[in-house]
Parts: C-alpha cells; structure tokens; sequence
C-alpha cells in the first residue's frame, strides 16, 4: 500500500512532508507506515485519497470495480480521478436534462422492467383502451429515456411529445408494436411527425451535434498521453517547431493540441455519421 502512496507521490511530484502538512497526519505516522510498522487508520488514508484525488479503493491496493449511479445511469471506475470528473458532467447533465424533459429512466436496467411490463399491459385487449394507451406511452418513456442517455442528456434532444409523434410515424415501431386502435388512440394525443425513420435513438442534427462527454474524456487521455511522452524527455528534450519546450510553452502546446484533437473529433464525426446527407 505505500508503494501506490510512494507512485503517486513521484506522479504528482509531492514530497510526504507536503502531504502530511496539508492533510493534517504527521509524518511520523507516514515513516511507520512505510516501515511497515502501522498502517494509518481509514479517517487517515481517506485524507490521503482525497488529497490526491483518487478512491480509497486504489490507494489501499484494490482492483478498482465499477460502479453505476443509481441517479444518472453513467457506469464507471471511481479509482480513476478523470472517471469521477466525467461522471460529473454526465450527473450535471442528467439533472439539467430531467428538468428539461421530465421523467428519465436512467437505470438501464430497470428501464428494461418497466418496458417490459408496460409493453405486456398494452397488448391485453381484455383490459380498456385507456389502460393499454398508458402503459404504450410509458414504453414509449423507456424508449425516450434510453434514446437521452444514448445523446448524452444532449438538451438538444427533441422532446418527450415531439419524440412520441416521431415515433408514431416510424414505420419499425408501428410494425413491432401497436395494435389499430391503441395507433390510432396515441395519433389522437401526439399527432405525427417526421425525422425518424427506424430505430428508437433520436439523431440530432448535425449542427448542433457537439463533442460528448466521452470524447472529451478520450481526447483528456490522449492530452495526457501525448503530454506525458513529450515530457519524459526519453528522445531528447521535446521541441515544437525548432524551439526547445519550456514548461510555459508545453501549456501552450497542449491547449493548442486540444484544440486540434477536438477539430479532429468532430471531423470525424461528420465522415462516419451516415445519417449526414439525408434529411
Ligand atoms: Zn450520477
């Protein structure tokens, strides 16, 4: 365990002394811990995680587990610090999203429950059409839900009535799922719209498709990769156009990589999206 303590350290380039002043342990504690002696008190170590932003989990030698918010749906590894940062974002999201379009089903798999039960209730013709619209439109919220995540809680998402009245008009879910009456009963309420054609994942626009929120992590990792190969000088100090890098113009470097990696993206993302020339 004090061999991670003693990586990050090297990582961060942080002396123990450092740590032991801004966390309030003293370095007594932390020399007995490296001898092996006394292993500090889990208040302690949590102290330390936090500080270096990482899970108790890691700094104790764990393997790190994934875990899934049981607000937002996002699954991911809270050993690793961008992982944290990015569930951030998407739990932001979620929530500016949830004010935005009401009801989200997150959890995938309950959202599967609910499709599931609410699908079965909408095809029983002994019960009243009334019911059976009901439990249609709270199939159609599993299918919304999954198709917001699907767009990173993009506010750019059409809404719920909107994406009902696309959905009554696309020929795959009408085939799969509805019986004349109950079709005719949900037309009534939502009315038709064009803009999706098959499947159940609403595709914004391209002009207002942004970077998600993983590109940004993956574009984050590259940064740091790229950044990290530069920076240990293994091929000699690292230059850019001629000029031998200081660490003012590393920064420099990087915002201007960041740039690029983000062009790049979404360069990309209009090449591989086969949706572009249709409309
Ligand atoms: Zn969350």
């Amino acid at each position: 365990m004090y061999e991670i303590f003693e990586q990050l350290l090297s990582e961060r380039g942080v002396t123990p002394y450092r740590v032991a002043k801004e966390t309030g342990i003293t370095t007594a504690t932390l020399t007995s811990w490296k001898q092996g002696k006394y292993t500090p008190k889990p208040e302690k170590l949590q102290k330390i995680a936090d500080y270096f932003h990482v899970s108790l989990d890691y700094l104790m030698g764990k393997n790190s587990s994934l875990t899934t918010c049981p607000d937002c749906g996002f699954t991911y590894d809270p050993s690793y610090p961008e992982d944290i940062e990015t569930h951030i974002e998407q739990h932001t999201a979620w929530e500016k999203a949830v004010k935005e379009f009401g009801e989200i089903y997150s959890d995938g798999v309950k959202c599967e429950q609910i499709k599931a039960e609410n699908r079965k209730i909408s095809h029983d013709l002994s019960l009243p059409l009334e019911e059976r619209c009901e439990a249609q439109i709270r199939v159609l919220r599993c299918l919304f839900s999954r198709s917001l995540v699907a767009n990173s809680y993009s506010l750019d998402h059409v809404p719920f009535d909107t994406y009902v009245a696309m959905m009554l008009n696309n020929p795959s879910y009408r085939k799969n799922n509805l019986e004349d009456d109950l079709l005719q009963a949900l037309i009534d309420k939502y009315g038709t719209a064009s803009g999706m054609n098959s499947g159940t994942i609403y595709h914004i626009p391209n002009k207002s498709k942004a970077i998600s929120t993983k590109d940004k992590r993956d574009i984050k990792r590259d940064l740091d990769r790229i950044m990290e190969q530069l920076s240990n000088q293994e091929y000699g100090p690292a230059a850019y156009d001629g000029e031998e890098l200081s660490p003012e113009a590393a920064e420099l470097f990087r915002d201007e990589l960041e740039i690029a990696l983000k062009r790049l993206k979404l360069i990309n993302k209009e090449k591989y999206n086969p949706h572009k020339n249709k409309k």
